[in-house]
C-alpha cells in the first residue's frame, strides 16, 4: 500500500492511500484533535475525481470537528472516504485494507458509519484495526447510529417548530423529506406517530417502495419538486449542497431542519436563508445524535442506551442557544454555530 501525507492548511493530518493489490483508493482527513481523537465515518462514493473525494474528505473532517465541539462528545473532528462504487468496493480485501490505513494513524482518527457503509462493512474493517465504533451491541459497541441521529432530527424539529410558530407540537405540521433512507425513516416513524404529515421522495425506488409498504400515510414526490412544496419544515435526508442558488429561491417553507450534511453550499446560502425569514437548524448542530451516541462508547463503563438518549436531548438547548445567538448578532444561525464551534476548540487550545 502507498501512503502519500498531503499538506493542507488548517488540518492536522491528511493521508491518501492507493494498493493496488485490492484496489483501495482512499482518503483520511484529520482536522483538529484539540478536543479528542478525531471520530468520523467512512463514506464510499463513486468520485468522478479524485480531488472531489478530497474536497469531500476535507469538508466532512471540518464539520465533523464542529459537530462535536458542539454536541460536547469529547472528541475531535476526522472522517474518510473511499473511493468507489460500494457494488465494488464493499469486499472483504478492499475493506481489510481500509482497515490497515486506518491503523497506520494509531487511533488519532477512529472511524464509523456513513453513506454507503453498513455495519457488517465496519466489522470487517475492525479485524485490522481496533479504532472502528458503532459495531453491534453484543460487539460491545453501539450499534447503528441512524435512529439516534433520526431521534436528534426530530427533536430539534421541535425545537425549530417553537421557534417559528411559539409551539413544538409536530402535530397538523406538514414536513417535506428529501430522501428517505436510514435517518429519514426514523424521523418519520416520530413525526408521524406525533401528528405531522409528510411528503417525500428519493431515487432509489427499492427505498420508495419499502417506505411506502411501511408508512402508507406519506406522500410521494418526483425528486425534482421537493423544493418547491408548500410546507412547514423542509427536512433534507439525502446528500449535501441542495440548498444552492438553483434552489434557495424555490422553498416554500419557514423551516429547514434535517439530518444530511452540509446542505448549504455556501455559507452566504445561510445569510439568504435569513433574509428570506427562513429558519435554519445549522446541520452539524441538528444531526448530532449518531455522533454523541458513538462518543458514549468512551465513557466509563462503556455504552449505555440511557446516557446517549439524556446526551441527544441537549441538541435542543444546543439549537435554541444557537438561535438565541443569531438574533443577538444579527447574523445566520450557520455563521453563528461556527463561531461557537470554533471558539470553544479555541479555548481549549489555549487552556
Ligand atoms: P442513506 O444512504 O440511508 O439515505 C440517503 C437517501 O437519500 C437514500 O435513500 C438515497 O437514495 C436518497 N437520495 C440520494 N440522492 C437523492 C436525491 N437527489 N433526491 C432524493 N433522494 C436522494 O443515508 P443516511 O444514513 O440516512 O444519511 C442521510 C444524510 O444524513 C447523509 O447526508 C448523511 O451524511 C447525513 N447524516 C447521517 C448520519 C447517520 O447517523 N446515518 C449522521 C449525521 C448525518
Amino acid at each position: 500500500m502507498k501512503i502519500r501525507k498531503l499538506d493542507i492548511e488548517n488540518y492536522e493530518t491528511v493521508v491518501h492511500a492507493t494498493d493496488d493489490a485490492t484496489g483501495l483508493n482512499a482518503f483520511i482527513g484529520v482536522h483538529d484533535t484539540t478536543l479528542g481523537p478525531a471520530l468520523g465515518g467512512m463514506r464510499i462514493w463513486p468520485y468522478e475525481r479524485e480531488e472531489d473525494a478530497l474536497t469531500d474528505v476535507l469538508r466532512l473532517s471540518k464539520g465533523m470537528s464542529y459537530k462535536s465541539a458542539i454536541a460536547q462528545t469529547g472528541l475531535g473532528g476526522g472522517k474518510s472516504v473511499i473511493v468507489g462504487s460500494p457494488d465494488v468496493v464493499r469486499n472483504p480485501e478492499t475493506l481489510r485494507a481500509m482497515g490497515r490505513f486506518i491503523e497506520t494513524l494509531e487511533g488519532k482518527y477512529i472511524t464509523a458509519e456513513d453513506v454507503n457503509t453498513r455495519v457488517v462493512d465496519l466489522e470487517i474493517v475492525r479485524e485490522e484495526t481496533k479504532w472502528v465504533t458503532g459495531l453491534p451491541l453484543e460487539k460491545g459497541g453501539s450499534g447503528n447510529p441512524s435512529p439516534y441521529t433520526g431521534f436528534g432530527v426530530f427533536l430539534g424539529i421541535r425545537t425549530c417548530l417553537e421557534e417559528a410558530f411559539g409551539s413544538d407540537d409536530p402535530k397538523g405540521k406538514h414536513v417535506a423529506m428529501q430522501g428517505v433512507g436510514n435517518v429519514a425513516q426514523a424521523v418519520i416513524e416520530q413525526l408521524l406517530k406525533a401528528g405531522a404529515t409528510v411528503t417525500a421522495c428519493d431515487i432509489n425506488e427499492k427505498r420508495i417502495n419499502a417506505v411506502k409498504e411501511k408508512y402508507p400515510e406519506v406522500t410521494f414526490v418526483d425528486p425534482d419538486t421537493i423544493y418547491d412544496i408548500p410546507c412547514d419544515v423542509f427536512s433534507p435526508h439525502a446528500l449535501g449542497a441542495i440548498i444552492n442558488d438553483q434552489t434557495i429561491d424555490r422553498l416554500r417553507c419557514p423551516i429547514i431542519a434535517g439530518a444530511a450534511n452540509n446542505q448549504l453550499a455556501e455559507v452566504r446560502h445561510g445569510d439568504i436563508l435569513r433574509e428570506k425569514g427562513i429558519l435554519y437548524a445549522p446541520d452539524f448542530v441538528i444531526n448530532a445524535g449518531g455522533i454523541v451516541n458513538v462518543s458514549v462508547e468512551f465513557q466509563e463503563g462503556g455504552y449505555n442506551e440511557e446516557v446517549a438518549l439524556k446526551k441527544i436531548g441537549n441538541i435542543q438547548n444546543a439549537l435554541k442557544s444557537t438561535f438565541a445567538m443569531a438574533k443577538e448578532d444579527g447574523t445566520s444561525t450557520n455563521r453563528a454555530a461556527i463561531a461557537v464551534a470554533k471558539k470553544i476548540i479555541a479555548d481549549a487550545k489555549r487552556s
